[in-house]
């Protein structure tokens, strides 16, 4: 027994004590690779020491101070450097504690956006199954992970929810990328025609798809059409970045690969880099002069909102992974650890599909490869290969989105930045061992 209400109320963590680089040790001395970077945050690893010396200093300095009465220098600089790397027409950034609160403000900011410009009909948010947008209320709305959803439905604000861009399950035989893209854009379409176009006011989507689905990355062109979608249409679109953003996939943004910008984007996990809880909205130069103009101030707001330990530790990381060149080793750490999950795993009876891009790769696990059929939910697939792979010193994220009313086991991989070779090795032999326990080879 024990006063602090885990995760799980079965069964205790074991503790963890110190980490350093891609390794966090417990309280018997055993030492795990960070392998998801926790849920793909630790992107620098663990005790950094630029990121450790920054940190000390804001403590001496100040720890503290409300947002309602002050700013900081170590917000306004974390500010002006994320909009100096942000993509296109971004160019105001809030901030906040964690993903969550990110996309709750973004939610929040796109309907005080249409009520300041006199639209206050848009009221409906699209989004995505197999998709996750937080815990709190109005994130898990959006999301679409029904496993997730299913007791709190009653609580939810109604959202609206398509198919998501997931070649593995819905691209058709023969279908080719650029129809398939066509299709599952267009379902975006359709939903706004049934809804009334002019009553919506948000699509809401994970650029690279993270814990529900597993790594998944878009087709080519998809999000071309949806971007051209929105704008017909008038709806803003918020790319959801929490997971996939800020270097992961190896670019800064996900989105630069799909040569978009979104009119708000959430940020979070890798901004921080578990230093400190962090996240953040950037916005857009028009959704911001609309507030600026009408009420003069976004009526939101937390109390650790904008927090100067928080904004150091944003400051010092995005800092670090920009002077050591590490997205570069994204891509290329990336390359090899695609390469060897294919060796290990591409012809396993029970994985599905291999997906990723940068250091965010997904396997995804099935009970039948031939008929992509899922396990079912009560064989608790990736709970056993979490159990199996701790056991042999190595952090994977395992989860399940909804597919067929089943679980949709996956495995999701987010490594810290700074892996070398030899970690992305040990990484796929230990997780090919810990397979092999769960699954048989
Ligand atoms: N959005 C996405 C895409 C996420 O992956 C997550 C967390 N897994 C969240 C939002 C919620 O973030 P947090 O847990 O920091 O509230």
């Amino acid at each position: 027994m024990t006063r602090l209400m885990h995760r799980s109320l079965l069964t205790k963590p074991p503790v963890a004590v110190v980490a350093r680089g891609v390794e966090i040790f417990d309280a018997d001395g055993r030492a795990y690779i960070d392998a998801s970077g926790g849920a793909a945050v630790s992107c620098l690893g663990h005790g950094h020491p630029a990121v450790l010396e920054a940190l000390h200093k804001q403590l001496d300095r100040i720890a503290y101070a409300h947002t309602g009465f002050f700013t900081t220098e170590a917000a306004e600089r974390l500010g002006e450097r994320l909009i100096h790397d942000a993509p296109d027409g971004l160019e105001h950034v809030y901030l906040v504690s964690g993903g969550s609160e990110a996309v709750e403000a973004a939610l929040k900011m796109a309907r005080q956006y249409f009520v300041e410009i006199g639209q206050p009909q848009r009221r409906h948010v699209v989004a995505r199954r197999q998709s996750y947008h937080g815990n709190t209320l109005g994130a898990l709305a959006a999301g679409g992970n029904e496993w997730r959803r299913e007791q709190f439905r009653p609580l939810l604000i109604e959202t609206h929810h398509i198919d998501p861009c997931y070649a593995y399950r819905f691209q058709q035989e023969g279908e080719s990328d650029e129809g398939y893209a066509a299709r599952a854009a267009g379902a975006l379409e359709e939903k706004l025609l049934e809804l009334g176009p002019e009553t919506v006011m948000a699509f809401v989507a994970e650029t690279v798809v993270g814990a529900t689905a597993g790594a998944v990355p878009p087709v080519a062109d998809y999000f071309r059409r949806i971007r051209e979608i929105c704008d017909r249409y008038g709806v803003l679109l918020i790319l959801d970045e929490v997971m996939c953003g800020m270097g992961r996939t190896g670019t800064l943004h996900a989105c630069e690969q799909e040569n978009i910008s979104p009119d708000l984007m959430t940020i979070a996990k890798g901004l921080g880099g578990g230093f400190q809880p962090i996240g953040a909205v950037l916005v857009s130069g028009v959704i911001y002069d609309a507030i600026r103009q009408g009420t003069g101030f976004f009526q939101h707001g937390h109390t650790y909102m904008g927090h100067p330990m928080a904004a150091a530790a944003g400051l010092a990381v995005q800092e670090a992974i920009h002077q050591e060149g590490l997205l570069e080793n994204v891509r290329n750490m990336g390359a090899l650890l695609e390469q060897r999950l294919r060796a290990r795993f591409g012809n396993h009876h029970h994985v599905g599909d291999i997906r990723g891009r940068g250091l965010f790769y997904g396997i995804e696990l099935v009970a039948e490869r031939a008929t992509k059929k899922p396990f079912v939910r009560e064989k608790k697939v990736n709970s056993v290969i979490k159990r199996e792979a701790m056991a042999r010193g190595l952090m994977v994220y395992p989860m399940g989105g909804t597919i067929d009313g089943a679980n949709g086991d996956h495995v999701l991989l987010a490594p810290p930045f700074i892996v070398s070779e030899g970690d992305i090795e040990q990484i796929v032999v230990r997780l090919g061992d810990a397979l092999e326990a769960a699954l048989g080879s």
